[in-house]
Parts: structure tokens; C-alpha cells; sequence
């Protein structure tokens, strides 16, 4: 099957959702399969379903399908917690490779919890820790003999602005550092080739564009020749090589399990690995193709049709991820006319109008569609209405 596989999804009628890169919609099964673990597997089997549903092994299992999505090898991905927790392992583990270095470099592009994480961490050890936060354009050349870990999000959250992973990764490298990608908005959204990058962690969730569903849980990579010396900052018994044994000292798996922490959500996994069926057959070189191919359209009929808007995300193709941001001074109230009108974006502070591109779902009629109402939005200023004004919790 070929792209857009819209009929594995269950997306509303008469709506056109350009916020998958911050959450992707339900897929077909998802329900069937809480609804089965909920009731079958929990209600009937009670405890019994770790070992009669293989519960226990099913982060791994869900982590290696994922594995197999940003180029990574079975058996090096484990799943669970948020990704803000697996933020803070692996850059614990990662400053642990590097004792005799204080910098911890990452970019002021960068998703905000990333850093608050990086920041709670350097508090906790007190060991005069820096925290270096250079713009995107010059952390490269940030990169000195100091610096014991640098810490990117592949894809800008706000701009969907590129790092070049197998540059930065090879900087990194030659200066003695350690490389921790997120890979929040470029999983399931761009080909990624962890393995081939060699970078020595990733991190990611899977509520963007891998649909796992609100609160669904993150994960985490190691490269596999180092994960029998990765020291797990946060020791959970269920990263322990024997957690049945219940001993008194902690004693880490030999594998990327000892990347797990405490009791996995199961029904959010069993989620996660029903809505992991859309990519079955999904060629990640085609859906990039398809994404550039509506990126494009979608930027030369706006900035074409809309003059008030401003292209925030790069132009070039190859340094953009799979979301395109325009600022607009109203674009907040602008953002909840288009929702009110079927088409869902969303808004970053301060100005961003935000819009995410998934060809699994999205086609270029899609695309046509959404940019005659934004249009219409824009030129007829349809977003002074004052109901759009007031602003909602969750932007
Ligand atoms: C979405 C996102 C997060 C969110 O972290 P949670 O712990 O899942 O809330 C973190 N970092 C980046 C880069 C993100 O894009």
C-alpha cells in the first residue's frame, strides 16, 4: 500500500489535521486493543497477563518496531516513562562517559523541557556543571574539547529547522564529546539512520508522529557497543539484570533493558504497538519524498496568497524537517479561526502559526483545501472575531 493510508485512521469527518508533529490523530485499532487489554487481559487474566500476555516484554518489543523506524538495530531501543525522564537519563549516563569534562552543550532552539531537564540534573549533582545554550546557527563551532555532551533535537519544534545529524554527531565525535539526539519531531516524520550516525544515545516520543496516543510513552537508544557500560541514572528494579530476584543491590541488565525503569504503562504500550501497525510497508524515503512534495505547495500557495504571513521555517527543503511555521502578529487568534473553520495547526509563542504535514494522512487535495480557508481567514480577517481572542491553557 502506497501513501496517504488514510483509512487506518479514524480522523474526523470534515477536518483537516495539520498537528500531527504534536499529536498524531487515532489510529484504526487503537480502541479494539485497549479495549481488549483492558478487558480481557486485565479483567480476566488479572495479574496472571504479565507472564499469559508477555507483558513484561512488551517495551521491548514495542521498542524494537521502533528500532526499525529510525534506523536502529532490535534490541536497542527500550520504551517507557515521558521523554523529559529519558531526557535526563541519557544525559546522565552521557556526562557519567566524560568525568573529566564540565560543558554541557546543547542550542536556545531547543524544547524548553530539554534544558529545564539539563539544568535539574547539573543542580542535582553540584558539580559546577554548565549548561551552554548558543543559537542553532553556531552551536557547531561550539563544540570544543570541553564540552562532554552535546545534547540537539534533530528537528526545531517551532521553525521545524534541520540539524545535520552525521555532521554535528562527527563534530562531536572528533572533540570528544557524546551525542544525545531527540528525536521528538523527527521520528516517523524524516528517515533517520541512528546507527549509521553513530551517535551514542537518541531519546523521542511517540505521541507526535508515531500516533501512540495523548501521554504515550518515550524512548530511549543506546549504541549497542556501549550499553553494557552505560551507568543508569535512574535504577529501577525493572532495569535490574534479575528484578524477580529482589536483591538489595542494583545490578543493571546486560542490555538496553537496563534502560527501563519502573512498571511499563501497558495500556498505553499496547496502544503505541497498535497504532505502530500504519507504518507496515511504509518506505521512509517515499513519505519524505511526499512530505517535501506538500511542504513546498503549502509554502508557495500561502506566501503567494497570504503576504501577511512570514515564512519561519527554512526554505530549503533539506534543512527543514516535516512541519512549516509562518509568523503572524494575530496568529494566535488567526490559529483559532482556522480550528473553528476544520483545519488544526497550532500556535507557538510568541507569533508562530505552526503546521505539520504526515502524507500517511495527508494528500495534496488536503493541502489545497486547508490554504483556500487560511486564505479566506487572513484576507478577510476573519480571526478578529473576539472569540478568538481569549487564550485557551494548552496553545
Ligand atoms: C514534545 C517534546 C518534548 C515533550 O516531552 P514530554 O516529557 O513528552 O512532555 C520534549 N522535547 C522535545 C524536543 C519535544 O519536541
Amino acid at each position: 500500500m502506497t501513501l496517504p493510508r488514510k483509512a487506518l485512521f479514524d480522523l474526523p469527518e470534515g477536518v483537516i489535521y495539520l498537528n500531527g508533529n504534536s499529536l498524531g490523530p487515532l489510529p484504526k485499532g487503537a480502541a479494539a486493543r485497549a479495549e481488549d487489554v483492558i478487558t480481557r487481559e486485565w479483567g480476566s487474566e488479572l495479574i496472571k497477563a504479565w507472564n499469559t500476555a508477555d507483558w513484561m516484554s512488551l517495551p521491548t518489543r514495542v521498542g524494537d518496531r521502533i528500532a526499525g523506524l529510525i534506523g536502529a538495530p532490535a534490541g536497542s531501543v527500550a520504551t517507557g516513562d515521558t521523554l523529559s525522564i529519558k531526557v535526563y537519563q541519557a544525559l546522565a549516563a552521557a556526562l557519567k562517559m566524560r568525568p573529566e569534562r564540565r560543558v554541557i552543550l546543547s542550542d536556545n532552539g531547543n524544547f524548553p523541557t530539554d534544558l529545564y531537564m539539563a539544568t535539574g540534573l547539573i543542580s542535582t549533582v553540584d558539580k559546577d556543571y554548565e549548561l551552554r545554550v548558543p543559537t542553532p546557527e553556531d552551536v557547531a563551532q561550539e563544540i570544543t574539547d570541553n564540552v562532554a555532551v552535546v545534547m540537539l533535537t534533530q528537528v526545531d519544534y517551532r521553525s521545524g529547522r534541520m540539524h545535520d545529524m552525521a555532521a554535528i554527531t562527527a563534530k562531536a565525535h572528533a572533540a570528544g564529546a557524546v551525542m544525545i539526539w531527540d528525536l521528538a519531531h523527527s521520528a516517523g516524520a524524516i528517515p533517520v539512520n541512528l546507527i549509521g550516525s553513530n551517535t551514542e544515545f537518541a531519546v523521542g516520543c511517540t505521541y507526535k508522529y508515531l500516533n501512540g496516543g495523548p501521554g504515550a510513552p518515550a524512548f530511549i537508544y543506546a549504541r549497542p557497543d556501549i550499553i553494557a557500560s552505560t551507568e543508569p541514572a535512574l535504577a529501577g528494579w525493572l532495569g535490574h539484570e534479575a528484578p524477580f530476584a529482589m536483591e538489595i543491590g542494583y545490578r543493571p541488565a546486560m542490555s538496553t533493558e537496563r534502560l527501563r525503569i519502573g512498571t511499563p504503562p501497558i495500556i498505553q504500550l499496547s496502544i503505541l504497538d497498535a497504532a505502530l501497525n500504519v507504518w507496515k510497508g511504509v518506505d521512509m524515503e517515499e513519505l519524505r519524498t511526499s512530505t517535501v512534495a506538500l511542504c513546498e505547495a503549502f509554502i508557495q500557495e500561502i506566501e503567494s496568497r497570504c503576504p501577511q504571513l512570514t515564512l519561519a521555517s527554512p526554505r530549503n527543503a533539506d534543512q527543514r524537517g516535516s512541519q512549516v511555521s509562518f509568523t503572524f502578529e494575530h496568529g494566535y487568534a488567526a490559529m483559532q479561526a482556522l480550528i473553528d473553520r476544520g483545519v488544526i495547526g497550532d500556535f507557538r509563542a510568541p507569533n508562530i502559526m505552526r503546521f505539520g504535514f504526515t502524507p500517511l494522512y495527508i494528500d495534496r487535495a488536503d493541502v489545497m483545501a486547508a490554504i483556500n480557508i487560511i486564505e479566506e481567514v487572513i484576507h478577510d480577517e476573519l480571526w478578529r472575531d473576539p472569540k478568538y481572542q481569549t487564550k485557551s491553557r494548552v496553545t
